[in-house]
């Protein structure tokens, strides 16, 4: 098997630095590939909380003006994890949320700060570290994605390239007057370079320079390349379809196994179906009832717990949640909420949890170890997006024996199999799925859930489907392993598409 190395870019990486399910990702990812032979590195940003992580460091390079400031290039190893760290204090020694200030806004010099990590990005695949040269470089999201540009217009000889999209509702489109600041060259700017309605588009550039593209399911794959989905790339990506291909996101079951999980009172093996009814129930009970206790329900060891971890945003269709709060109480059901966005939402959600204490618990904020006791005590997840590339927490929820309730859209209808799918999927059900994505149709898929839940051996049934369902990395590892052998046997330069963006 020939060894391929792979340059991974990214702006989050767990368990330095998340906001969501990018981090997972790019974390887990690199470990997954290393029984593939495939070697990742991956350069990130020198956030604080990226170099508070770092044990021994090596400089690599030194950037005496690198965008308006002095800079580094360390090499370092954290967590398994091989990283190049760009520091660069004066881009990115900024506290808290890696792209918006503490008010909530952008940073204003967000083009230049994920500019400068695409360009020392491109720098090494071009050959900057002589020790590490790559033959692959793999951007994820628009943060990383002007490297394509910046290797498309260099004279050097390039290594090949993947880019991939995990949510192509974040773009990175900045004005054109940002082109000299950011270093690229005049020509760059048509639409057969960075230009992308008359601005510079960062994500658009790394679609279209791309060798490769790639998303994390096959149902957000096919709704990307449709009018709406398409969020005004549809038209380039429907040119480029030949080029992408979809593989779902796994979880790192490491870091989510209910058997070690050092946040939950109730570990649980989830491999031994003997022991299902024993261990599992008792541990979970464990867990629903230290749920319960943190976040000041009513210690009811037979009402239907809903949880709810993610962005509080319209994505995520938590307005519609909301909306069914009243029949979540007046049905007896609880709902636990962990989250942070929207402050429209975060205060309508709050101000429920105080009107119904008993029924309604709420924590704004991150908290990784809430997010493992809900997955660990819920009976079900809630994740009712309005469109979800892949999402990780039904994921999660498969493994942890807590009952998906999701819409039907993106990796939410690829990895849920809903009662009505089995003659379709030939599967077990694992949870329940509802669409179109309304109010109305989301209090049906609660009620009905909530029904089952109390008829208690077809609810145990889903459980053990959802806990012996592989939602490891293993086989998204072995299928971007083949992608990249498959380009390292590629010529360099690929036919780029002529077409005008849509
Ligand atoms: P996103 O669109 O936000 O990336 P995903 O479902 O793909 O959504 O991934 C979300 C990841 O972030 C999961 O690992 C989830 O557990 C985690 N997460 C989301 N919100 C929070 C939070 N408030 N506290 C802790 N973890 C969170």
């Amino acid at each position: 098997m020939k060894s391929v190395r792979v340059l991974s870019v990214a702006a989050e990486l767990y368990p330095l630095i998340k906001t969501g399910g990018l981090a997972d990702v790019t974390g887990a990812l690199p470990i997954a590939l290393k029984p593939e032979g495939i070697e990742v590195r991956t350069v990130v940003p020198g956030y604080p909380s990226v170099m508070n992580s770092l044990g021994s460091v090596e400089g690599v390079l030194h950037l005496p003006q690198f965008f308006g400031g002095e800079a580094r290039l360390l090499r370092a190893t954290s967590c398994e994890l091989g990283l190049f760290v760009l520091d660069a204090p004066h881009l990115f020694a900024r506290p808290g949320n890696p792209y918006l200030r503490p008010d909530g806004v952008d940073w204003p010099d967000n083009a230049l700060r994920f500019a400068a990590l695409a360009r020392i990005a491109a720098d090494i695949g071009l050959g900057a570290v002589p020790s590490f040269v790559p033959d692959i470089v793999h951007a994820h999201d628009w943060h990383a994605a002007l490297a394509l540009a910046y290797l498309h217009y260099s004279d050097r000889r390039r290594p090949a390239t993947v880019m991939t999209v995990h949510n192509l509702a974040y773009q990175g489109v900045f004005p054109r007057e940002l082109l000299a600041a950011i270093g690229l060259p005049p020509e760059s700017f048509t639409i057969h370079g960075v230009e992308y309605y008359g601005k510079i588009g960062f994500l658009k550039a790394g679609l279209y320079f791309a060798d490769r593209i790639t998303t994390v399911s096959p149902t957000y794959a096919s709704e990307i390349l449709s009018g709406e989905g398409g969020m005004g790339l549809g038209g380039l990506l429907r040119e480029r379809s030949c080029d992408l291909s979809a593989i779902l996101n796994g979880v790192d079951t490491s870091v989510w196994d209910p058997a070690t999980d050092p946040h939950i009172p109730g570990c649980f093996y989830t491999d031994m179906p003997s022991c299902f009814e024993s261990d599992v129930l008792e541990n979970r009970a464990t867990n629903k009832a230290a749920l319960q206790r943190r976040l000041g329900l009513q210690p009811a060891p037979d009402a239907f717990l809903l949880g709810v971890i993610g962005r509080l945003s319209r994505q995520k269709g938590l307005d519609l949640l909301f909306d069914n709060l009243p029949t979540i109480v007046s049905e007896g059901m609880q709902l636990a909420v962990l989250g942070s966005g929207d402050s429209d939402l975060q205060y309508r959600y709050r101000a429920a949890a105080q009107a119904n204490p008993e029924r309604v618990g709420v924590s704004i904020g991150h908290d990784e170890g809430l997010a493992h006791l809900i997955q660990a005590g819920a009976d079900a997840i809630v994740v009712p997006s309005r469109f979800e590339p892949c999402g990780l927490t039904q994921l999660c929820a498969l493994r942890y024996g807590t009952v998906p309730i999701v819409s039907r859209v993106g990796g939410l209808e690829d990895t849920v199999v809903d009662a009505g799918d089995l003659a379709v999927t030939g599967g077990r059900q694992t949870g329940f799925k509802f669409g179109p994505v309304t109010t109305e149709n989301l209090a049906d898929v609660l009620q009905r859930a909530c029904a089952t839940f109390h008829d208690v051996a077809a609810w145990r049934r889903i459980q053990r489907n959802g806990m012996s369902t592989d939602v490891s990395w293993r086989d998204p590892a072995s299928r971007y392993a083949d992608l990249y052998r498959s380009l390292v046997e590629l010529p360099q330069e690929v036919e780029l598409p002529q077409e005008k963006v849509a």
